[in-house]
C-alpha cells in the first residue's frame, strides 16, 4: 500500500502504474527504464508544468483544432500512465487512437487494444489486424506504421517517443507534436513541437485547452501556431532548468 503522506507520493503512484502495466504485459521491460528516464528530468525541471510549457500546450490545442487528419499514437508508457485522456481527447476530437509500439508483439499489443476498447475508443489502429506499410529508413519491428493511421495523418502526437521514430516521421514531412520530458532527446529536438513535461500534467491541460479553444476561427488558431517557434520553447525548457541551479 502507498501512503498518501509519502513526500514522494504522486511519484510513487505512477512507478506503481508503471509496475502494474508490466506485470499485465502493456509494458516492455525497456518501458520501465524509460519511465526512469522522465523521472529524472522531471526532477530537473521541479516537477512542475512551467510557463513555458503552458504556452506549447496551448500551441499543441490550437494544431489539433486546426489539422485535418490528427492520429493519437500510443505506445505501452502512455498506456500505462494516461489512457483514460488519450481516450478522452479522441472522443472529443473523433480522432484515431494508434499503437505503435518499440518492442512490437501480437501479445502487447492485444493487450493495449483491450485498454482502449474498455474506454471506448471508436477507432483503433495498428491494431494486428490492420494493414501496414514500413517508414521508410527504419528497420525492426518499429518501422510498420498503420496505413490508414500515421501514414495519412497531416498530425502526429508522440508521447514518449524514441528519437529513431520521431526523425523517421520527420522526414516523411509530418506534423509532430511530442511529450519528452528530456529537451535534449532527438524527439525533443525533431518535433514541430515539443511539450516538455511530465505527460500525466500535459494531457489534462491539453485536453482543457482543446475545450477552451474549440470556437476559435481558423484564423486564430494558425495565428497562434505562426507565433510559436520550437528552439525558442527548447532553449526556454533549458533555461528553466538552469535557473534552479543557479548559485
Ligand atoms: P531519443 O531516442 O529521443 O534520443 P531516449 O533514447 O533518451 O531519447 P527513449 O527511451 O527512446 O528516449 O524514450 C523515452 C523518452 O520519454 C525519454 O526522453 C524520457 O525522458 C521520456 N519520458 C519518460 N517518461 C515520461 C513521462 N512520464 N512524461 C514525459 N516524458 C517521459
Ligand atoms: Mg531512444
Amino acid at each position: 500500500m502507498l501512503n498518501k503522506d509519502h513526500p514522494r507520493y504522486e511519484s510513487l503512484l505512477l512507478r506503481h502504474k508503471i509496475v502494474e502495466a508490466h506485470k499485465n504485459g502493456i509494458l516492455a521491460d525497456s518501458g520501465m527504464i524509460a519511465h526512469g528516464r522522465g523521472e529524472t528530468y522531471d526532477y530537473l525541471i521541479g516537477e512542475k508544468t512551467t510557463d513555458n510549457s503552458i504556452n506549447t500546450i496551448k500551441v499543441s490545442a490550437a494544431y489539433f483544432l486546426n489539422a485535418k487528419r490528427p492520429v493519437l499514437s500510443v505506445n505501452g508508457n502512455t498506456t500505462a500512465l494516461v489512457a483514460e485522456d488519450i481516450a478522452k481527447l479522441s472522443k472529443m476530437l473523433d480522432i484515431p487512437v494508434e499503437i505503435n509500439l518499440y518492442y512490437r508483439t501480437d501479445e502487447r499489443v492485444k493487450r493495449i487494444e483491450e485498454v482502449y476498447k474498455k474506454l471506448g475508443v471508436k477507432e483503433i489502429l495498428g491494431t494486428n489486424d490492420d494493414e501496414f506499410i514500413d517508414t521508410p529508413n527504419l528497420n525492426g519491428p518499429r518501422s510498420p506504421v498503420s496505413i490508414d493511421g500515421i501514414s495519412k495523418s497531416d498530425l502526429i502526437f508522440i508521447p514518449l517517443e524514441d528519437g529513431d521514430r520521431a526523425e523517421a516521421l520527420y522526414n516523411l514531412g509530418k506534423t509532430i507534436i511530442s511529450v519528452d520530458l528530456n529537451p535534449l532527446s532527438r524527439t525533443a529536438q525533431t518535433s514541430t513541437v515539443t511539450i516538455v513535461d511530465n505527460i500525466v500534467r500535459a494531457m489534462p491541460l491539453l485536453i482543457k485547452y482543446v475545450e477552451e479553444f474549440e470556437d476559435y476561427s481558423s484564423d486564430e488558431l494558425t495565428k497562434m501556431i505562426n507565433n510559436f517557434d520550437n528552439k525558442v520553447n527548447l532553449d526556454n525548457s533549458i533555461r528553466d532548468i538552469l535557473n534552479r541551479f543557479e548559485l
